[in-house]
């Protein structure tokens, strides 16, 4: 893992998050100096700065980046949230220093211990499928987790003295481009749409990153793709490997059988749908993924079955809170874009209030018109974008405006009759009422939980 120019030289880690923390850890035990640093005076890595400074070898700098120690490095390593075009990183390309991605190494040093990973990629549904294969993998008594962009960076994985069985491992298509060792033994690809074009110049260059999951295949390597999804099939292209395919519509290797309403693995039966426990045709994908995955790694199909009905939906994903005087509560509070409230609104089957509205990201809410036609029995239009949500829907769909968000939930529960469900998934992001996301989301439980 550790390559003689580095142990000559000096390593840099640009970022000092989670995983710019790990990888400076895992480089110091493996005896490599680093330089370490972050342009902000509070790097999220936090109290751990204070330990890493104490580690042989090891310099930490904040509040900058010295772009001569990092033109001078062997290598340097990067954090998934620092941009491609940041300073230090176009130093390093300039000068032509390697950039490597915190995964890239984390995983040079797990597979020297022999832990195998499981990589999800794809536009959509990375992490629920990541945490699903995770448990599918635990329920059968394999010794797993789930690391990357999920959570636990992998270099901090690799520092643990236990070592996992099995990885399932969530990457982006930034992280994939600075990855060329990345060799995972099974590789999903949930599905792929337009995306991130604020940080790619065309969508080919998206594509392309994604294409480098295949770029280290070998004839061993197990491929599960969405059959359903042409661009996926292309994607992996003629990459050496055997391909396993997943499909809501037709027969395949994992199958949604809409005859009995049975999710399949070939001929197996592994459960009926309504017994998963999340919401919507997408997560019946993202099961199947998941299934075949772990199938793949072992897992006999009556295990599978039993993992995927005790699997929850993740806080704030399509989450059912609770159910209150006949009224279902849902949580989609992560859905900060129209995209992600399309499918969640897809996955209602049966009536259902809508909370829309919180800080407005620039795309008409008209789209959502036609599918709220059918079953919306009232848009509850709030926060900065409420004015927006109203002009764009007010003609087509029973709508109301909130005040304070116990205001909106409120007049949603007044709303609601019994059989019907409200359903929070705002299409906005949460910075004008809450600190995030998960803030808006647990703001929706509390208030919930309090009826
Ligand atoms: P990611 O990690 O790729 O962002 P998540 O599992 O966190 O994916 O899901 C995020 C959102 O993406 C969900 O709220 C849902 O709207 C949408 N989504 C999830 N899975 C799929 C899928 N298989 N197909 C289309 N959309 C999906």
């Amino acid at each position: 893992m550790i390559a003689d120019a580095w142990r000559r030289g000096t390593v840099a880690v640009v970022g000092l998050g989670k995983s710019g923390v790990a990888a400076t850890r895992l480089l110091a035990r493996e005896g490599v100096r680093v330089y370490a640093s972050d342009a902000s005076d509070h790097p999220s890595g936090g109290d751990a700065l204070t330990a890493l400074r104490t580690l042989p070898g090891v310099t930490v700098d904040v509040g900058r980046h010295d772009l001569a120690r990092i033109r001078s490095a062997a290598a340097v390593i990067v954090s998934p949230g620092v941009s491609p075009e940041a300073p230090p990183l176009a130093a390093a390309r300039e000068a032509r220093v390697p950039i490597l991605s915190e995964i890239d190494l984390g995983f040079r040093a797990l597979a020297a211990s022999g832990t195998r990973c499981i990589a999800i990629t794809g536009t959509n549904g990375k992490t629920t499928t990541t945490a699903l294969v995770a448990h599918l993998l635990r329920v059968a008594g394999l010794h797993a987790e789930a690391a990357g962009n999920i959570g636990r960076p992998l270099a901090d994985v690799a520092l643990q003295a236990d070592h996992y069985q099995w990885l399932a491992v969530e990457v982006s298509s930034f992280q994939l481009h600075d990855s060329p060792h990345f060799a995972p033994a099974i590789g999903v690809v949930t599905n792929l749409a337009p995306d991130h074009l604020d940080r790619y110049p065309a969508v080919e260059a998206y594509y392309a990153d994604k294409r480098l999951l295949f770029q280290n295949a070998s004839d061993g390597d197990v491929w599960v793709l969405n059959g359903d999804d042409a661009a996926v099939l292309d994607l992996a292209g003629d990459a050496r490997g055997r391909r396993v395919l997943f499909s809501l519509r037709r027969p395949a290797d994992g199958w949604y059988d809409a005859s009995d309403r049975r999710l399949r693995l070939g001929g197996h039966a592994l459960l009926r749908r309504d017994e998963l426990g999340l919401l919507g045709d997408h997560n019946v994908a993202n099961a199947l993924a998941a299934a075949l995955a772990v199938q793949e790694a072992g897992v006999a199909p009556g295990v599978i079955g039993e993992g995927l009905r005790s699997f929850h939906a993740l806080p704030h994903r399509l989450e059912p809170v609770r159910e209150v005087g006949g009224v279902r509560w849902i949580n989609d509070s992560k859905a900060t874009n129209i995209a992600s409230t399309v499918v969640a609104i897809e996955a209602m089957d049966r009536p259902f209030v809508l909370l829309l509205g919180g800080r407005h990201k620039g795309e008409p809410y008209t789209r959502l018109a036609p599918l709220l036609k059918e079953r919306c029995r009232l848009v509850m239009a709030y926060g900065e974008a409420g004015p927006q949500v109203e002009r764009d829907l007010k003609d087509q769909v029973p709508l109301e405006r909130g005040t304070t968000f116990e205001d909106v939930v409120a007049r949603a529960r007044r709303a609601a009759r019994p059989g019907d469900a409200v359903l929070l998934s705002p299409a906005c992001s949460s910075y004008d009422m809450f600190k995030n996301y998960e803030e808006r989301g647990m703001t929706f439980r509390k208030l919930v939980e309090a009826m």
